[in-house]
């Protein structure tokens, strides 16, 4: 078999595979964005953004993928005045401080190893010398597999009164986030994540105190600007319009399932692929505590570069898993298991892993991976 796209057990760390259902629904003609009917597709996406983030609150749909959703938070949300903590344990995370650092001048990083756990002390010291107006974390760090412990540091930002600012792209949809009780500012989520959109809309949660501490940002991604057109159904540049299309089928799709049961499968999904890692003999790369339920960041074997794994997967197999990020490449491979993944990718996927390791000699048990899989089935 040769890697076909159309075809492919897809299991990239994002974006991931599209129900046809979603596919389907971006073919349709041309409609006039400012006409009442698209008008009327914006609203129903209004009506059904809550399921996506388990919270009701003021919520913008942006033309974009993820960053542009992280650009439109740090512009309109950091302060001109007082200190902005970044914290990072990963890619994202690193990428995040760069964005933050374009925004704010007072800008302290506290970061742990890629791939360790969320540096909780050193954040909480941060908080207590007083004066910060901001605190950013990434709560899924998709470069890593790692799902950082916001309840952990949450009621020491409440205390501080800065503004709670998280990136959930991999994480909303994929990993439960208590928005409310953990007094979450603002939570960007990209569409190609556990919402299983295609790429390129960035969703915003905003609280009430955010939405009224927004200042003018950059101009396209004003989020004053997005959330007063909404009020419309509207929006204040042409939106990406097949896009919505899309996001409203997604949606729809995610309603069905419900929000619990999709994080329940996510869930289920992720216990699978650690416990089928575990029994191939092969090691997570990050703190196993903070194992993400989205991504698995597995340790490439040693001698096994991507040429050997990653590759060999794609163009014997059909199956595309994604390769490590940064000074991480060739040294891990990662499965994305969100959106909606299920069973049989997760077989399939490591069925094609067990042959090439066992190719190499290097399978104690064979079969031990798939029963682990098929062990954690409902
Ligand atoms: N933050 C996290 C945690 C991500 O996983 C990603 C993408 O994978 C991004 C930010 C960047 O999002 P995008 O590539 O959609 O702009």
């Amino acid at each position: 078999m040769t890697f076909d796209p159309e075809t492919t057990t897809f299991l990239i760390a994002g974006p991931v595979r599209i129900h046809p259902r979603v596919l389907r629904a971006m073919s349709m003609p041309s409609l006039n964005h400012r006409g009442d009917y698209f008008h009327g597709i914006v609203q129903e996406i209004r009506e059904l953004l809550p399921v996506l983030f388990g919270a009701k609150g003021r919520q913008v749909i942006l033309s974009g993928s993820g960053t542009a959703g992280l650009e439109a938070m740090y512009s309109g949300l950091l302060p001109k005045e007082g200190r902005v903590v970044v914290v990072t344990n990963g890619n994202f995370g690193d990428r995040s401080n760069e964005i933050v650092r374009r925004y704010a001048s007072n800008v302290t990083t506290v970061s742990a190893p890629w791939g360790q756990a969320l540096p909780a002390e050193a954040v909480r010291a941060e908080l207590a010398k007083g004066d910060v107006r901001a605190v950013c974390v990434v709560h899924n760090e998709t470069s890593v597999g790692l799902a950082n412990d916001l309840a952990g540091i949450a009621p020491a930002v409440r205390d501080s009164g800065a503004l709670f600012l998280v990136d959930g792209i991999s994480a909303v949809a994929g990993i439960p986030i208590a928005i409310d009780a953990w007094g979450i500012d603002a939570l960007v989520a990209g569409s190609q994540k556990g919402l299983a959109a295609p790429a390129g809309l960035a969703l915003v949660h905003l609280s009430d105190r955010a939405a009224s501490a927004l200042h003018p940002g950059t101009f396209y991604l004003d989020l004053a600007a997005h959330l007063k057109s909404l009020e419309k159904n509207d929006t204040p540049w042409t939106p990406a319009v097949p896009l919505f299309l899309a996001l409203r089928e997604a949606l729809l799709l995610l309603k069905e399932e419900g929000l619990e049961g999709r994080l329940a499968r996510t869930h289920r999904l992720a216990e699978a692929a650690r416990a089928a890692t575990d029994a191939l003999g092969l090691a997570l790369f990050p703190d196993r505590r903070y194992a993400s339920d989205t991504v698995t960041a597995i340790r490439n074997p040693d001698g096994m570069g991507d040429p050997e794994l990653r590759k060999v997967l794609e163009r014997q197999y059909n199956v595309l898993v994604q390769g490590g990020q940064g000074a991480l490449t060739g040294k891990i491979f990662r499965i994305g298991h969100m959106g909606i993944a299920d069973w049989p990718d997760l077989l399939v996927t490591f069925a094609a892993l067990e042959r090439i390791l066992g190719r190499a000699g290097r399978v104690a048990t064979p079969g031990a991976s798939l029963r682990a899989i098929v062990e954690r089935m409902p």
